[in-house]
């Protein structure tokens, strides 16, 4: 079985040392690869990955909204995002799905039940491509309402607009000084990403006590945003549970087999406190 992850630049990819793991501790034979391809090169790509007889891939950062045009189907819930990361090629066809979100979802399972989720009071922190996906996992989970606060505050309001659910849009500043009144702050702004460590989005430790702060970025593993909400005594949680199950939502596409995601989170944290 031939997989890989395509992106510009792509050598700083962990998918491949994660997705390898899962191909061997299940006896598939198979290869999992990062290649780099250029947005002039994308068309062409997918044409090659087709020819060679490729089972599926990941598309990242900048592909995964103009992948669509060059797929034959794109997945109901893939298409309303306009973001695709995972495709599957089958009797030379490539369908598009996103597992994004729903990866976020099942890391959240791990630290909060159902329905302390459905009746929390939840702040989405930004609304780039990785929001659009957990805005929408969440929606589709039945949360009750999703505030939305980004830099941009045109795009919060967006956002919030293409729900399902009640919904506002914020700025960052109106954000911060109502931080108090949620339960659940997700950061899925790239603030506070490696170089930029000390940069963070809100000043989380005006948190409330008990509230969970959620940062979907994993380099750092404690970002200034996680941090912070320590301070407030606040719970924690990385991007390491969303790396994890975004990636094994698209093995099981694949492979149809269930990978280890609680033996990955492990040894991807350890991964990357070697970073
Ligand atoms: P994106 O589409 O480029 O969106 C970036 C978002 O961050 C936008 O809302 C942007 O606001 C905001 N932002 C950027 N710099 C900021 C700053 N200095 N202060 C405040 N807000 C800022 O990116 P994305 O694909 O959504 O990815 C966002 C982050 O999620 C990245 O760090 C990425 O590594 C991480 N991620 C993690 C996973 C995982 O599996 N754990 C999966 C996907 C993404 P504007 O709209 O105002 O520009």
């Amino acid at each position: 079985m031939k997989l890989a992850v395509i992106g510009y630049p792509i050598r700083h990819s962990k998918s491949p040392y994660m997705h390898n793991i899962w191909l061997e501790a299940l006896n598939i034979e198979g290869q999992y690869e990062a290649i780099e391809v250029s947005p002039e090169q994308l068309e062409h790509q997918v044409k090659v990955l087709k020819e060679e007889e490729y089972s599926g891939f990941n598309v990242t950062i900048p592909h995964k909204e103009s992948i669509i045009q060059y797929l034959d189907e794109v997945d109901h819930s893939a298409e309303v995002l306009g973001a695709v990361n995972t495709v599957v090629i089958k009797n030379g066809k490539c369908t598009g799905y996103n597992t994004d979100g729903q990866g976020f979802l099942q890391s959240l399972s791990a630290v909060r039940t159902e329905v302390d989720i459905k009746q929390a009071q939840i702040l989405l922190l930004g609304a780039g491509g990785a929001a659009k996906g957990i805005a929408g996992a969440l929606a589709s989970f039945g949360v009750r309402k999703i505030s939305i606060a980004n830099r941009t505050p045109s795009k919060a309001e967006a956002l919030v607009k293409a729900q399902k659910v009640p919904g506002e849009g914020l700025d960052l500043q109106t954000a911060q000084e109502r931080l108090n009144e949620f339960d659940i702050v997700i950061n899925t702004t790239s603030s506070g990403m490696y170089p930029n460590v000390d940069a963070a989005p809100v000043d989380s430790s005006f948190m409330k006590k008990g509230a969970l702060a959620a940062d979907i970025i994993y380099n750092p593993l404690r970002t200034q945003f996680l941090k912070q909400a320590e301070s407030a005594e606040a719970d924690t949680l990385n991007g390491i549970g969303m790396f994890v199950w975004q990636g094994a939502l698209a093995f099981e596409k694949w492979t149809l087999q269930q990978p280890d995601t609680a033996d990955m989170i492990n040894k991807m944290t350890a991964l990357m406190k070697q970073e």
